[in-house]
This record gives C-alpha cells, structure tokens and sequence, in this order.
C-alpha cells in the first residue's frame, strides 16, 4: 500500500508538480467512516499536534481575547476608537503572517524549492491582476477588503457580546461545551466553506465575484485572501453563526483566524517549512491546490470531505480529461 502511494507520488511529480505530499490525498475519516474511532483519533491528532497551525491559532484566539481586545464596557457602542483597535489587530495579523512567508518563502527564497507544490509559475503574466501585478493586486485584496470586512464581523460579534445579546458563556460555565466547541470549529469553518464556495462557482456568481480568486493559479501566502468583497461578505459571514450559539468570545475569535489566517499558510504553495533541514510545521494544502489548477473540483477541504459526496474529490493523482480541459477559468 505504501509502495503503492509512491509510486503515485512520483508519478504526479513527473508530470505537473514539483512535490507533493503522499499521494493519494485522503479526507478526514469523521463522517466517511463514522465507527473507524482510531482513525478519527489519528486525524485529529495530526490535526493539533505536536505544533501545527491550529494549536498556533487556537493560543493566538486566547492572546486576542485577554491582550488586544477593547474592555466589555469600551465595545458597549459602536465607536472608531475600539473598532480601530481590533482593525490594527487584524491588519497586523494579516501583514506579518503574508507579509513574512511572502519574504521568507518567495522573495528571500530561504528554502527554494523545497516542498514547493508548482513548478515555476502557471499564472497568465500579470495583466489580469489589478495593477498589473499578482503580489500587489493580493495585497491589495487581502487588506483592503479582507481585513475591513474581518473587522466588521468582529466587531459586531464583540459589540453582541458587550450587551449581552446572544447566548455567551463563561470559561467554567460548561466545560464540555467549551472545549468541545473547539473541536466542532474547523469541521463548521469547512463545511460552510464547501457551501459558500461551491455555490461560489454558479457562473453569475462566480463572474461577479469568485473570478477574482481565480486570478491565482498558482498561489501565494498573499492570495488566500485576496477575494472581491462580495466573497469576503458570504465567507467570513459564516462566523454569525457564533451569535445564536451557546459560547465564549475565544470561540468566535479561533474560528475566524482558522479560517482568514490559515487561508494565508493554505495558499503558501510549499507543504511546510523546513526547518533544522527536515520538514517542521505543515502550511499548504496541496487540497486546495489542486482546485486553483483544475478549478472543478476539491471545493471543500479534507476536514469533512464533502468533495467525495459531491463526487468532485481530487485525490492528486492523474487528474481526469474532463478536469484537464477546466485547467484554468
Ligand atoms: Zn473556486
Ligand atoms: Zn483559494
């Protein structure tokens, strides 16, 4: 079996890719095989540990929360002072995460092409990017409109919670639920993403919007969030889901740097970062990858699989004719 995903391995490799991880791509096993408890254990263990993004995010949600989030009483009315402080926070969440592996990865060139998914570039030269240029039309997306309507869905949670209206709990009030609830988040934060995205790419929607995304082929830390603002309303908005629910601020917070930040490493275009000469902690998503370079498939991500029900799964190997044709929009 395991000679078996070599081969497929170095079989994807000679052809399009550069590197990619172990072939062929499998989706978590959660709701696939509800009764394989010990692959659920695997999973979700490879998924927070030993050092990955999620445990990342999850400490970045509490230091949000106790260090850089205005006072209850100071969010009880919309005022620019608060909401500036959460935009700043955010701005500056967004520029040092892009911003440093942009440098370190592709400008500084620190660990070349190791674990680089694309061979080169596969983008059509620059002039379909605003300004002429894809780091810049990026950039441009990612903070402009990403991080405005970041704030704002922020905000609003964080003013909801100051006046009390919703269902909010404490650290102690239900333990269970608290810890449970983060281990609930990124299957909701990848389901909504199936939805919203695949939905995304109904033609009228997709030439209003979603086309923007698809600028990028081949993609960079910058390009996870470099969206139209329509796209950016229907995915973030997903986190309004946190005002019926029974929870705690930090649960809003881990959601919403789940997804924005780690849209930033799942774009990175490199599997992890090398570090001490052997692969350290995991960044892209060879997942999503593919959906920027075949477009009609892998909507989701591989933490509910819902690719497979839909039957759009592509699992890295040989991409079928009929995806070869879509290769770019
Ligand atoms: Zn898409
Ligand atoms: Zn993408």
């Amino acid at each position: 079996m395991a000679g078996q995903a070599k081969q497929s391995t170095s079989k994807a490799k000679a052809g399009l890719w550069a590197h990619t991880p172990p072939l062929p791509l499998n989706t978590s096993p959660y709701f696939l095989s509800p009764l394989a408890l010990a692959a659920h254990f695997k999973w979700l263990y490879r998924s927070w540990l030993p050092i990955t993004e999620r445990l990342i995010f999850f400490c970045l949600a509490f230091l949000s929360w106790h260090f850089f989030t205005p006072h209850l009483a100071a969010g009880q009315a919309f005022a620019l002072e608060w909401i500036a402080l959460v935009w700043l926070k955010n701005i500056i969440l967004m520029s040092v995460l892009a911003g440093g592996l942009h440098l370190y990865l592709y400008r500084w060139g620190k660990q070349a092409d190791r674990l680089k998914f694309d061979r080169g570039s596969a983008n059509r030269g620059g002039s379909r990017f605003t300004f002429n240029n894809q780091v810049y039309d990026n950039i441009f997306w990612s903070l402009f409109s990403g991080v405005t309507i970041w704030t704002g869905l922020e905000s609003l949670l964080l003013w909801a919670h100051a006046n009390d209206i919703g269902f909010w709990i404490g650290y102690s009030d239900n333990i269970y639920l608290f810890i449970g609830l983060f281990l609930v988040i990124p299957m909701w934060n990848s389901f909504w993403f199936f939805c919203i995205h695949r939905a995304l790419h109904w033609p009228p929607l997709y030439r209003l919007a979603h086309h923007l995304h698809h600028r990028n082929v081949s993609i960079g830390p910058w390009s996870g969030n470099a969206m139209h603002p329509i796209e950016h309303i229907i995915w973030m908005g997903g986190v309004l889901i946190y005002l019926p629910l029974a929870c705690h601020p930090v649960h809003f917070l881990f959601s919403q740097q789940l997804s924005i930040l780690g849209a930033v490493t799942s774009h990175s275009g490199y599997e992890g970062l090398v570090i001490g000469g052997r692969k350290g902690i995991r960044l892209g998503d060879f997942f999503h990858q593919l959906h920027h370079r075949f477009y009609e498939c892998n909507y989701g991500t591989a933490e509910v699989g819902l690719d497979k029900l839909h039957g759009s799964f592509h699992d890295g190997e040989q991409p079928p004719a009929s995806l070869q044709k879509n290769r770019q929009p």
